[in-house]
This record gives structure tokens, C-alpha cells and sequence, in this order.
């Protein structure tokens, strides 16, 4: 166990928190960055990135989140594997304890520990992650042009990843439970004006079947009552838009969140409510979600956090 003391705690390993790092360091914060359970973040589930600007060939996500990780090396920050099992934000220093029993004294804390999209929870979700099955149009849908395609999920998200791949592929379901839309008026009626989308209602997932990737869905209409058929469906892509979590149970009652649990931020700043400790990427964005964005706020947050420093 050991107690290590720095000005500035970055609580995340990818883009935001990377991006914080990176200026933090160029800044002489010599800042301390926590990775945590999963290095690299969210894009490290994704295959290729094709729309982080300065890769005109695209990128591996996890060859992407290397080079985060050196650049943010190369200007001295300190990055270290684990995962913050408690903090306290009562009193200056704050408190940072990690799962191995370390203990973080900070002047200042960026949080940027981003979200975790929903799955279903089907072991074959795990089997073609990356081949087939992905929760984010916006970077696999490219390769899905001309292609068939499903959406999970009857909310907002659903609906606009349904309208943006409707753009690509030459069909797209959505794979609704209920037998209606959640997602807003004006959203539904989108999705209906298109004539390449077709919302299955009442329908939920059984499994997915494919020799390596992704070859279609086992589906069941009306389960559980005397409608109940099952059916298969056959698609190349499989998009989960059943929502997303916000990676933040470890800050509950320290910091302002809203009612799904993002961190309420003082934008354009990322200040928190707690003097000191901001947010950056998808841990307090509900709406773009995108690494771009993440790495501009991760910006941001080093910049307000240097500003709090030199202001005190
Ligand atoms: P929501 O919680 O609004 O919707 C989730 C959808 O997924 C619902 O249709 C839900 O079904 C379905 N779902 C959840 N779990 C399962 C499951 N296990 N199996 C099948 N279906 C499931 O999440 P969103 O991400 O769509 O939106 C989150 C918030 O962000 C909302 O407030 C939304 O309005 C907002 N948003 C706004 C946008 C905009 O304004 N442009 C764009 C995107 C999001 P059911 O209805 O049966 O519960």
C-alpha cells in the first residue's frame, strides 16, 4: 500500500482521459492517469475507426488508443493500471483509494471514465463482437453499405441509428418488444417516412447465428403468450441501441449527476459542483458520444483544471 500524492488524478484510459493527460503534462500538472478495468475505453471494442480526423486510412481502435497512451507518456504522465474503488471529495486533497489498496492524495481530479452501452446480455453478443454486432452505427455502419441490418430498440437512439444506417444499407430492421415506439413524435415519424425501414414490433432476441460473423437473428414475436412464433431473420449487422450506462456508481453523492447518472457539468466548462473535479467525455455526454468529442472535452477539462490551479 502506498500513498502517492500528485495535483492533478485523471480517473479514465481513453480518449477523454488520454487527451486530459496529454495537456495536463504539456502544462507541468505532471498529472497521475488511473486507467481502469478497461484500458483503452469503449473503442476498444470497436474494430476499425474510420472518422477520427488524421487517420485518412483508418485505424484499429486499440492501435489508436496505443497512441493516445504514448503521446500522453512521452510528456512524463504517470499511468497506471487499476480501478478506483472509493474517493471522497469532502476535503482538499481528495481522497482517490484504489482496489489494490493505494491511496490517492489530489488537488485536482478530471473523471473521465466514460459510459458502457447496454447488450442483452446473449452469449453470442460476445461470440461476433466486432463481427456483426456493434453498439455504435455511427462507426460501423460504413460497412454495412448495401447490406442488411438491425436495431435494437424502440427509444431516440434506436430511431437515430436506424435513420443513419437507412443512409447505407439497403434495409434496416428494428427489433422493438413492445408494441410501440418510446422514442420522441417527431423521431418515430422519421423512421416511418423511410422506405427502407421496417420496425418489427413485439419482437425480442434469441440468438444470433453465422459461420464467423454475423448471418442473421433467431427472433420470437409475441413470446409468452398463444402468438408466440419464433423466426429467423437474416442480416449482416446487428446494432444494439438499447441505451448506455454511465461508468460513474463510484462517485455517487460526491459529484451532481443527473437522473440517469451523467455528471453534470457546468458547460462550456467540465466543472463539476465540487470545486476542483471535472468530467469529460461520454461520463457527462448524453448526446454526441463520439471519441472526437471525448478527446475535445478531455482538452477542456486539462485547461480548467490548469486554470483552477494557477487561479488559486
Ligand atoms: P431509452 O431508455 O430511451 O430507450 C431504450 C430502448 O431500448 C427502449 O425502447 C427500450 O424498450 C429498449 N430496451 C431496453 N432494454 C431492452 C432489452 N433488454 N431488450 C429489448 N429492448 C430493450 O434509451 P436511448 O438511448 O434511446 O435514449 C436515452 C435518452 O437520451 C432518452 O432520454 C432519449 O430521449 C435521449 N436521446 C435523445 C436524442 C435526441 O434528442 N436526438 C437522441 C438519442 C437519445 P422499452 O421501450 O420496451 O422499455
Amino acid at each position: 500500500m502506498a500513498e502517492i500524492t500528485t495535483r492533478c488524478a485523471i480517473i479514465g484510459g481513453g480518449p477523454a482521459g488520454y487527451t486530459a493527460a496529454i495537456y495536463a503534462s504539456r502544462a507541468n500538472l505532471a498529472p497521475l492517469l488511473i486507467e481502469g478495468p478497461q484500458p483503452g475505453g469503449q473503442l476498444t471494442t470497436t474494430t476499425e475507426v474510420e472518422n477520427f480526423p488524421g487517420y485518412p486510412q483508418g485505424v484499429s481502435g486499440i492501435e489508436m488508443m496505443e497512441e493516445f497512451r504514448s503521446q500522453a507518456l512521452r510528456f512524463g504522465t504517470d499511468v497506471r493500471l487499476g480501478v478506483v474503488a472509493e474517493v471522497d471529495f469532502s476535503s482538499r486533497p481528495y481522497t482517490l483509494n484504489m482496489d489494490n489498496g493505494d491511496i490517492i492524495k489530489t488537488e485536482t481530479v478530471i473523471i473521465a471514465t466514460g459510459a458502457s452501452a447496454r447488450y442483452l446480455g446473449l452469449p453470442d453478443e460476445q461470440k461476433y463482437m466486432g463481427m456483426g454486432v456493434s453498439a455504435c452505427a455511427t462507426c460501423d455502419g460504413f460497412f454495412y453499405r448495401n447490406r442488411r441490418v438491425a436495431v435494437v430498440g424502440g427509444g431516440d437512439t434506436a430511431c437515430e441509428e436506424a435513420l443513419y444506417l437507412s443512409s447505407l444499407a439497403e434495409k434496416v430492421y428494428m427489433i422493438v418488444r413492445k408494441d410501440y415506439l418510446r422514442a420522441s413524435k417527431v423521431m418515430q415519424q422519421r423512421v416511418a417516412d423511410k422506405e427502407n425501414i421496417e420496425v418489427l414490433y413485439n419482437c425480442n432476441t434469441l440468438a444470433l447465428y453465422g459461420q464467423d460473423v454475423v448471418e442473421g437473428a433467431k427472433l420470437v414475436e409475441y413470446q409468452g403468450t398463444d402468438r408466440e412464433r419464433t423466426f429467423d431473420l437474416p442480416i449482416d449487422g446487428f446494432f444494439l441501441a438499447i441505451g448506455h450506462t454511465p461508468n460513474t456508481a463510484v462517485f455517487k453523492g460526491q459529484v451532481a449527476m443527473d437522473e440517469h447518472g451523467y455528471i453534470k457539468v457546468a458547460y462550456p466548462t467540465t466543472a463539476t459542483d465540487v470545486p476542483g473535479v471535472f468530467a469529460a467525455g461520454d461520463v457527462a455526454d448524453t448526446i454526441y458520444r463520439q471519441a472526437v468529442n471525448a478527446a475535445a472535452s478531455g482538452c477542456r477539462a486539462a485547461m480548467d483544471a490548469e486554470r483552477f490551479l494557477t487561479e488559486e
